[in-house]
């Protein structure tokens, strides 16, 4: 067997941001944000997940999600090319995983929005590169606001089924390594940046 030159063998891997929280948490915007940060330019990807729930009006398909139909998600997972995946409300959702591979041989990091289960996922098969952070709301009832005015005279009784959901995942939060509460857009973002760029230092 040919020797591999020294040094190559524990090419340095990128970290997985593993964001999550309930639904009108502010995850999927701050995640956006800490993008577009100056100190993570470069340095730091967003993975873009599947989905089968239908495109919101203010959502770009294969930028914010894959919009695909529910044979091709089952095709996909089947073909064994979805790295983990959950069923929320009815709709099949999911990473894909040739990309992350890809990604992480490059050794970038990665971030990712998923639900608790997704959390579980990445912890169990990245145990040394994944990092959860749990965003929280700063209050129930702010919770609500964000839920039914996103839901506003468009599915009502989705949002009461989202705000239901929600306060179940808030029993979670001990199972993350951080938790941010999203009062201030900004001062969250701040303090996610910091976060990332410790980690990143850690590596
Ligand atoms: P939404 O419909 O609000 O965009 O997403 C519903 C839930 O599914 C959110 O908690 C979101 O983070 C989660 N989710 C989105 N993509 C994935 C994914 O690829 N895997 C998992 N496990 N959850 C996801």
């Amino acid at each position: 067997m040919k020797k591999r030159a020294q040094g190559t063998r524990h090419k340095a891997q990128g970290k997985l941001f593993v964001i999550s929280g309930p639904s009108g948490s502010g995850k999927t915007t701050l995640a956006e944000k800490i993008l577009k940060r100056r100190s993570l330019k470069g340095r730091i990807e967003k993975s873009i997940s599947l989905t089968t729930r239908p495109k919101r009006p203010i959502e770009r398909n294969k930028k914010d999600y894959f919009f695909i139909s529910g044979p091709e998600f089952q095709r996909l997972r089947k073909a064994k090319k979805v790295l983990e995946w959950t069923r929320y409300l009815g709709y099949y959702y999911g990473t894909p995983k040739e990309e992350i591979d890809r990604k992480l041989k490059q050794g970038k990091n990665v971030v990712f929005c998923v639900d608790l289960k997704g959390v579980r996922a990445f912890k169990r098969i990245y145990p040394r590169q994944a990092v959860a952070v749990f965003v929280l709301p700063p209050s129930l009832e702010e919770l609500r606001r964000r839920i039914v005015s996103r839901h506003k005279g468009v599915d009502e009784a989705e949002a009461a089924k989202r705000l239901a959901l929600a306060r179940e995942e808030l029993t979670a939060a001990k199972e993350f390594d951080y938790q941010l509460f999203n009062e201030h857009l900004e001062e969250t973002a701040a303090r996610l940046e910091e976060i990332i760029l410790k980690e990143i230092k850690n590596r």
